[in-house]
């Protein structure tokens, strides 16, 4: 298929690395199939059949997810991890050597942190706060090779300025990681913006059913793509056969998924900011977000999450949260359906209390992930929680 035919994202993210396949034998499948073989016969010693010899170095259904993920980052190489953890921890192990150093936005998923802080201690980091670019910068060191940032931030939804990173970045001959695992690529593209790898847990938007696990890595540098893929061969993290095909399957909606699930968060986004049980809520796409300006700049969306903080105190917040019946009380997010959280007894209950409230994680904040259910149900369903 001509690139000219699959230019529009939603057609990509239908057709790209799916392509019917005409060839003598072939039966031209419009989805491709689960190879679930292992192994792949050839038939002369020295020649793998089409390149393929291992699934753990190359499957055909994982190959397929792989082309569709890069065509949708506008990148030129797309890897698939078996979790989002495992495409950082692979970014991580091929990238950088002992004593080198990181600067991270210090307001990172905690998981992420977690393999910054007690994984990989041969590397040093220094977190800044990645919202204000001179922070970022003052933060860099003499040994420092790569900046990692995430934005939107999870749960406060802080923006970083990923062209002005990206270009601090350069000046200083480092690498810019972004995690774009909360716009997904349909709402925001860091390589177009000048970022150097794009990381993301394809568990969340990208897969979109809560049912599987994935990680992915995308980037446009032959010489990293050439490191992170040999290291994804070595330590063995790739994504499953069964598990790649459903992930392609999730994405082919993944442009109508978003445009209903940030159509759902703004309307219960004004719906909750009129609210006199609410204290304050926080969206990219409200006006009263501090950052709404760079958010329409550098994206062409706002996503599906939001929180707010409720007047009251933990125990009010758990008493409306266990209320709820449509909205599962549940980690994660980027499903169809709506799921929703505290922060401070689930997601973020190991960050201690001081630093959560200084950082503005307070007892009764609570995160959503807006699913693409009736937005009057789900209205009605934290109405009858608050009363
Ligand atoms: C969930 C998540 C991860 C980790 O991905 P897994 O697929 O759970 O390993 C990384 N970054 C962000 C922003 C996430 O939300």
């Amino acid at each position: 298929m001509s690139v000219t035919r699959i230019s529009g994202f939603a057609t990509k993210a239908i057709h790209a690395g799916e392509e019917p396949d005409f060839r003598d034998g072939a039966t031209g499948d419009v989805v491709v199939p689960i190879h679930l073989s292992t192994t792949f016969a050839r038939k002369k010693v020295t020649e793998p059949t089409a390149g393929y010899e291992y699934t753990r170095s190359l499957n055909p259904t994982r190959k397929a997810l792989e082309s569709k993920l890069a065509a949708l980052e506008n990148a030129k190489y797309g890897l698939a991890f078996s979790s989002g953890l495992a495409a950082e921890t692979t970014v991580l192990l091929s990238l950088l050597k002992t004593g080198d150093h990181i600067v991270a936005f210090d307001d990172l998923y905690g998981g992420t942190k977690r393999l910054l802080n007690h994984v990989f201690t041969s590397y040093e980091v220094s977190y800044a706060d990645a919202t204000d670019v001179s922070l970022v910068e003052k933060a860099i060191k003499p040994h420092t090779r790569l900046v990692w940032i995430e934005s939107p931030s999870n749960p406060l939804l802080k923006l970083s300025d990923i062209k002005a990173i990206a270009e601090l970045s350069h000046k200083h001959g480092l690498i810019l990681v972004v995690d774009n695992t909360f716009l997904s690529p349909y709402f925001q593209k860091p390589l177009d913006l000048g970022a150097d790898i794009v990381v993301h847990s394809s568990t969340k938007y990208i897969g979109g059913h809560s049912d599987v696990l994935g990680g992915a890595v995308l980037l446009n540098n032959s010489d990293y793509y050439e490191r992170i893929q040999y290291h994804q061969n070595a330590v063995g993290a790739v994504l499953p056969p069964f598990d790649s095909y459903l992930t392609a399957r999730g994405i082919k909606t993944l442009a109508v998924r978003l445009e209903q699930h940030q159509k759902n968060a703004l309307a219960i986004a004004h719906y909750l900011q009129q609210h006199p049980k609410v204290k304050k809520v926080i969206y990219p796409g409200l006006e009263s977000h501090p950052q709404h300006a760079l958010a329409k700049r550098q994206a062409t969306g706002f996503g599906g999450v939001l929180s707010f903080e409720i007047k009251g105190t933990i125990s009010d917040a758990e008493i409306f949260l266990e209320k709820l019946q449509i909205f599962a009380l549940a980690e994660s997010l980027g499903g169809v359906e709506s799921l929703i959280e505290l922060p401070s007894l689930m997601t973020h209950a190991s960050v201690a209390k001081e630093i959560r409230e200084q950082i503005g994680i307070t007892d009764t904040l609570i995160r959503v992930s807006v699913g693409i259910e009736d937005v009057n149900d789900l209205i009605a369903d934290l109405e009858q929680a608050f009363n």
